[in-house]
């Protein structure tokens, strides 16, 4: 199935800017409200709306999906995730439509696990090529001895007596206006809504254990310096029976010794002698992928810029390949032999002075009036 661009979803423009996506979401919500709308479709638009303002209105899930699309290298993008949303996501909405804001959460209402961040450090090559590695993240698991309840097997946490579940508290305080009610967090449960009486060895009532976790990373072929891949769910663990977060695993990619990138296109400086250049030579000139033959024609200056086409990376969202970009630099002799410096002063003798070459005439006199105009 075909996804639509988010941005269309939302009507925006690729530029527009929060305020733009979060009214032009507000728009549509409330007209595919199932609440509210009645059609047959109007669910499916609904998930289809939220689900791009998801994306777009987190500023890393926009950058993500600016890069990758719904293409993500990984996973599609959003589809998996999806499912999990829909548990915090309706409360969002009605704290919008009632300008809630303040609104407290349920603490007993599924909430979305946090997402982890692993950068890892790639050779030019493995980020050029790609490639499959396991990586290992420290991250909390649901304790298995209590199943994420934090008490003892056998026994149940409590709801708690003084805010009855609900995790606040009403406190009153008299002020020159009147009596006010504030709410603040229960400090008997910490806002869980719950007292464990008995709790779980294991994890020592909080329900979770660190663990160390292997997960296998798929590196997709053009990965550049800077960009990242989701893995949906492996984040930390939902509280409640909320879903997981995502692991974001971010690319630092090595310099090469002589290959330089610019996004798929490569580039490379070649050292000629003057007499390759002078003469024109055939070369072989290192790619990612093997040397290639590459023709020096007579007379070519330092400088000189040649395309080898289709020889840099692949692009990461596979639209084609780059290029490799080779420049000449000539490379002045230095610590003669005897034999050469009798060759160059002949060479010298033959080409006559400098400074009737025609060419050089221009130069020199350029270098003159710019000492005039000092
Ligand atoms: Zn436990
Ligand atoms: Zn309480």
């Amino acid at each position: 199935m075909s996804k639509r661009d988010y941005y269309d979803v939302l009507g925006v423009d690729k530029n527009a800017g929060k305020d733009e996506i979060k009214k032009a979401y507000r728009k549509l919500a409330r007209k595919y409200h199932p609440d509210v709308n009645k059609d047959k479709d109007a669910p499916e638009k609904f998930k289809e709306v939220k689900e791009a303002y998801e994306t777009l209105s987190d500023p890393q899930k926009k950058a993500h999906y600016d890069q990758f699309g719904h293409t993500d290298p990984n996973q599609g993008f959003g589809g998996q995730g999806f499912g999990g949303a829909d548990f915090g996501g309706f409360g969002d909405i009605f704290d919008m439509f009632f300008g809630g804001g303040g609104r407290q959460r349920d603490p007993n209402a599924p909430q979305q696990g946090s997402d982890l961040q692993y950068t890892m450090t790639l050779e030019f090559e493995e980020a050029a090529f790609g490639k499959e590695t396991d990586i290992e993240v420290p991250k909390e698991e649901e304790c298995k001895t209590c199943h994420g309840s934090g008490a003892k097997p056998g026994t149940k946490p409590e709801t708690c007596s003084h805010c009855h579940g609900s995790g606040q508290l009403n406190v009153e305080q008299t002020t020159p206006f009147g009596r006010v009610v504030n709410r603040r967090v229960c400090n008997y449960c910490h806002g869980t809504g719950k007292i464990i009486k008995n709790k779980c060895a294991t994890c020592g009532g909080t329900g979770k254990v660190k663990k160390r976790r292997k997960i296998h990373v798929t590196i997709p072929e053009g990965i550049d310096d800077g960009q990242q891949i989701r893995l949906s769910g492996q984040g930390e663990p939902g509280v409640n029976g909320g879903p997981a977060g995502d692991l974001y695993v971010v690319f630092r990619v090595k310099a090469h010794k002589f290959f330089e990138r610019d996004g798929d296109d490569i580039h490379i400086d070649i050292p000629l002698n003057f007499a390759q250049v002078t003469l024109g030579d055939e070369i072989e000139v290192p790619t990612l992928r093997g040397k290639v033959k590459l023709k020096i024609p007579a007379g070519t200056q330092t400088g000189t810029h040649f395309r080898l086409k289709g020889k840099g990376i692949k692009n990461v969202r596979g639209y084609g390949q780059g290029d490799q970009h080779v420049t000449v630099k000539v490379v002045t002799p230095k610590n003669l032999s005897d034999e050469e410096r009798e060759l160059y002063k002949k060479l010298a003798d033959l080409s006559g002075k400098p400074l009737d070459d025609a060419n050089n005439d221009t130069f020199f006199s350029k270098v003159k009036r710019a000492f005039k105009a000092e």
